[in-house]
């Protein structure tokens, strides 16, 4: 569905694979014009770009279809904003350990996939993003990755146990939790603020 209610184009949201219908859920109670992106061509139609959280290895296998790997760096490099969450933050990311996978290479982080181990498949947290709210975001984690290095341009907005969970290049925000899981628009609402910047 798109409704264009503004001047700006809606965001994108990646829906090859993964729960990127609950992104779109968290964007139609926003009101935020959005639309599905299932085909390189229709980057060229969206403000910016949400990439769901799902298996980034299967979101991988689809990436050398179309092109739409090369697509996307693309749409990052001329400075549109794109919000990676989980497996999204993994595919963006210029390092990716356990193990070691293909990936767009864009963020400047280190992250290790399901990084808690698999007695903790996913848990609900409490954590702080300060600039974002001056109160408690609760954040889902599911088979979740870690951010081991945060490189020098790399703003780190948010932490849960000590750990950076939410972080910030110019245009590329990522998370390792999944905000589009609870009722809490924060994160979603500091990423619609990017597309007008
Ligand atoms: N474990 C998944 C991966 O490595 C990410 C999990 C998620 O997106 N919730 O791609």
């Amino acid at each position: 569905m798109v409704t264009m209610n503004d001047g700006h184009k809606p965001i994108g949201v990646l829906a090859i694979q993964g729960d990127f219908a609950m992104h779109a859920k968290m964007l139609e109670r926003m009101s935020a014009p959005y639309t599905l992106v299932k085909h390189a061509s229709e980057l060229a139609d969206v403000g910016g770009l949400i990439m769901p959280g799902g298996e980034s290895t299967t979101m991988l296998k689809f990436f050398s279809n179309e092109g739409m790997g090369d697509a996307i760096k693309e749409f990052v490099t001329a400075g549109k904003p794109v919000f990676g969450t989980c497996a999204g933050a993994i595919l963006l990311a210029k390092e990716v350990l356990n193990p070691s996978q293909e990936r767009l290479g864009l963020l400047d982080i280190t992250i290790e996939r399901n990084a808690y181990g698999r007695q903790v498949d996913s848990s609900v947290r409490l954590g702080e993003c300060p600039e974002l709210s001056p109160r408690p975001l609760e954040m889902v984690f599911i088979r979740a990755p870690i951010i081991r290095r945060v490189g020098e341009g790399v703003r780190v907005l948010g932490r849960c146990a000590g750990l950076p969970v939410l972080v910030e290049q110019h245009n590329i925000l990522a998370a390792t939790f999944h905000p589009e899981l609870t009722e809490d628009e924060t994160v979603h609402r500091y990423f619609r603020k990017k597309l007008s910047q």
